[in-house]
Formats: C-alpha cells, structure tokens, sequence
C-alpha cells in the first residue's frame, strides 16, 4: 500500500472547506489509488465547526482517507505537509480600506509562511485561495526562505474555467473541444481572459468567434465579474466551483497538462511577457512531474498587452502596500 499523502486545508470549516474535502476524500485531488491524511486548520472559533465537517467525512466511509486531525496551531498543521491548500482569509468587510485587509491577511499568512518553512514536507505544494489570493500567496512564501519560490502559488483555475464555460456558450462547442485558453495578472476585476490563442475545436477561437464586441463587453467582464453575479443569484458566494477549481489546480500541477493544452496558474514570475520578476501573476502554464513552466514565446497584440499591463500594475502596488506595511 502507499504511503498517505498529507494535505492540509486551512479554512477548513468555511463554505469553500466544505465542498473541497469530500473531493479530496474521494480521491479526486491527487488520484483514485492515493490515500490521504487530512489537517484540518482552523481559527480557534470555528474549531468545533471543523469538528462537525470532519464527523461528516467520517459518515462518508472514504476508504482514500487515513486519518483526520483538527488543529488551531498552523505549526502542526504544516508539519511534514505535502499538499497546502490555504482556503482560510479574512474577507473584506463593510468600511475596510486596502490597507486593512492586507494587514489583517498579512496576520494570517506570514505565520502560515513561517510554518510551512519550518515544517513542511521537502516536496511540499501551496495553493492559496483565500483573497487577495496573489499578494496572500506572496507573503507567505517570502516568508518560507528555505522553500523553492516555485511550490507558491495562487488560483486562478477559477476564472479560467468561468472563461472555458463562457467560450463554449458562445460558440456552441462542448468544453471538452476547448484549449489554451489564459487568465493574465491578478485574481481580481482587473485579470485579463485572453482567448487570443484559445483553439475552438482545434481552430484559433478569436478568429472562430470573431466578435470584438462580445470580447470586450460581454466575454471579458462576465469572466471578471462572474463572482459578484453568483452572489446576486444564489445569496452567497460561490464555493463548489472554488473547490472544484482548486482541485483542477492541484491535480494538474501534480499529474500534468495534455500535451495539446495548459492551464492557468499565479506563479512566481520569471520578468516573462514583462511581468516584473518576483510577483506572484496569472500566466498560461504546462506542467510535468509535478513542476510548472510558463509557456513561452506567445505573441501579445496591443490588446492584450494593455490589458496584462492593467492587472499587473495592480499586483506591483499590492506588493508596494505590503512592503510599506512590513509585511515582507
Ligand atoms: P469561503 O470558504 O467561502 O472562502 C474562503 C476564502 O476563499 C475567502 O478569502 C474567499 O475570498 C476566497 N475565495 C476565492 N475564490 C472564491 C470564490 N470563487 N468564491 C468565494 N470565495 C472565494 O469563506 P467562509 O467565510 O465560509 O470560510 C472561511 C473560513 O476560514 C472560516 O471558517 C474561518 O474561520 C476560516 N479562517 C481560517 C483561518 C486559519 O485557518 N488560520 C484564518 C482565517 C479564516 P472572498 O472573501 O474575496 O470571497
């Protein structure tokens, strides 16, 4: 038998918690044959909600799962992790400035950073998903120096996916016909869903769709606003889909890419396609033996390129603000 995989999952008691862990029990995070060990990390309130969700894994007799433990201390629940799921942030709230919100997850995920520094495992992977996930994601790694930069990073499989679902409806062909599709820059308004080298049933969907119009008022701020419109419909954020990103996210990082496609991914940028070296942004990436790459060589039109430059210049002032903060 294998040895069990640990993950950990902060936030664990939230909306999105709640959806990702009967994923991951059922084996569909890392694979049908992997067992895994779950830590749940919780703030100390909600502990005994965690509690209730970890008795329902339980009923759900996983037989991936080998054990469940519920922690309030983020050293424990980092120790020997492979897989760090980081769900848990604090939302903005009515009246509260940038600034604020940086510094109360400036709280949250340096001393998440420091843990997964002292005690994760060698292998160890980061997902942030609690927002502002880029900047989130960019302070706990600086805080984890021993850890390769390349194992931090934030999602966006989210808005790839709203934007793979948005592309089939236009153009009637099913997702599973879609490729190459990218979310540029930050996991915010400003991030930029590119179909510019996206293939429709292997033909350039710009040219297929053929509608600037649709692209620009409608494809595009549908894809950035489509978590407000969920809000709106459903009375509360979207959460199945968040989990259902990150575990895309997770599973891909770990198993690969198809040859003939990527995925999104807010990694640690290389200065490539002139995003400023260090910032964590959305890029179109493969992946192989549990390693990224951004892909490289795309032509950016004048289009695109005003538009990576918009949600870029937002990450550079999130990380101005932090630093000023003394947050990294
Ligand atoms: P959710 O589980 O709905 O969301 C958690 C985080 O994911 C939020 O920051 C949220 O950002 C973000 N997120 C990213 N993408 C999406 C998306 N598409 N839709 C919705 N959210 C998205 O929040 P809950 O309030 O239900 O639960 C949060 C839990 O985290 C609570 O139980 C709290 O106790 C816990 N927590 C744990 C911490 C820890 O483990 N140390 C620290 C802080 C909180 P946004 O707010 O912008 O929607």
């Amino acid at each position: 038998t294998r040895t069990p995989v640990t993950v950990t999952v902060t936030g664990a008691a939230g909306q999105i918690g709640y959806a990702l862990l009967f994923r991951i029990a059922s084996g569909q995070l890392l694979g049908a044959d992997v067992p895994v060990r779950l830590r749940l990390l919780e703030i100390p309130q909600a502990v005994k909600a965690a509690e209730g969700t970890a008795m329902e894994l339980d009923d759900g007799a996983f037989p991936l799962v080998s054990g469940i433990d519920i922690l309030d201390d983020a050293t424990r629940a980092f120790d020997g992790t492979n897989i760090a799921l980081l769900v848990g942030a604090r939302p903005r709230t009515k009246g509260m400035e940038r600034g604020d919100l940086l510094e109360a997850n400036g709280g949250i995920f340096k001393p998440q950073g420091e843990a997964i520094n002292a005690g994760a495992a060698d292998d160890v992977k980061v997902l942030v998903v609690g927002n502002p996930a880029n900047t989130n994601a960019l302070i706990a790694q600086q805080h984890a120096p021993d850890v390769p930069a390349d194992r931090f990073t934030a999602m966006t499989r989210l808005d790839h996916n709203r934007a793979l679902a948005q592309l089939s409806k236009k153009s009637g062909v099913p997702v599973a016909d879609l490729r190459k599709v990218t979310i540029w820059g930050n996991h915010s308004a400003t991030q930029y869903p590119d179909i510019f080298h996206a293939e429709v049933s292997g033909k350039n969907a710009a040219e297929t769709v053929n509608d600037q119009d649709w692209l620009e008022n409608d494809f595009i701020p549908t894809v950035a606003k489509r978590g407000a419109a969920i809000i709106e419909a459903r009375g509360a954020s979207s959460a199945a889909s968040a989990a259902s990103a990150a575990i895309d996210h997770v599973n891909l990082w770990v198993n690969g890419t198809a040859p003939d496609d990527w995925t999104s991914m807010a990694v640690v940028s290389d200065g490539s396609y002139d995003v400023p070296e260090g910032l964590i942004s959305s890029f179109p990436v493969t992946t192989k033996n549990g390693k990224w790459e951004i892909v490289q060589g795309l032509e950016i039109n004048d289009f695109s390129r005003t538009r990576i430059n918009a949600s870029v210049t937002e990450l550079s002032e999130e990380r101005e603000a932090v630093r000023k903060l003394g947050l990294i």
